[in-house]
């Protein structure tokens, strides 16, 4: 389905979500190794893992894009 890579990149979102805004120096848990990264990092210095892209923007455009299709059905 078209729309599984939305649905992916916004349980990430949710996933990563509580930590990103109560720190103040940006970091990210590393998914493969649970160390913290620096954000801006696109491979986990400690392990190699790569990072899937996360901007802020795309993240909003996924959900405009999933609202734009549940209004597709509704209208
Ligand atoms: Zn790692």
């Amino acid at each position: 389905m078209a729309f599984d890579w939305i649905f992916t990149l916004l349980k990430a979102q949710i996933g990563n979500h509580p930590k990103e805004f109560t720190k103040t120096v940006k970091t990210k848990e590393c998914p493969s190794c649970a160390m913290e990264v620096d954000d801006k990092a696109k491979v986990c210095p400690i392990c190699q893992f790569e990072f899937p892209k996360r901007s802020p923007w795309i993240t909003w455009m996924a959900i405009f894009l999933v609202i734009l299709w549940l209004l597709s059905y509704i209208l």
